[in-house]
């Protein structure tokens, strides 16, 4: 019988316990816990872990990051030129 009554007051205090974690847990800030930093990739536009993702520096200085090796060659490579499809001096006489 007491200890029912004990396992009564153990739930009891449990329950009190978890319910006080849930709302002061988020003031609290758990060092084990902090979620790592998404950034996004500026040529896919995937979000990638900051620790995992792959940096290059933006031409302004800032960090740049990427989800993959191809997408920061993508962004360091310099955009190609435009080329001449339409060339104003083309013209046909008829
Ligand atoms: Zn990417």
């Amino acid at each position: 019988m007491l200890i029912r009554l004990f396992l009564l007051a153990f739930i009891v205090a449990l329950i009190g316990r978890t319910v006080r974690n849930f709302l002061g847990g988020a003031q609290k800030s758990r060092p084990e816990a902090t979620p790592t930093p998404l950034v996004a990739d500026p040529v896919c536009g995937l979000y990638v872990d900051k620790d995992q993702a792959l940096t290059a520096q933006s031409p302004s200085g800032d960090t740049v990051y990427f989800c993959s090796r191809k997408c920061r060659d993508t962004y360091l490579t310099p955009p190609p030129s435009p080329s001449p499809e339409v060339r104003p001096d083309e013209r046909r006489s008829g």
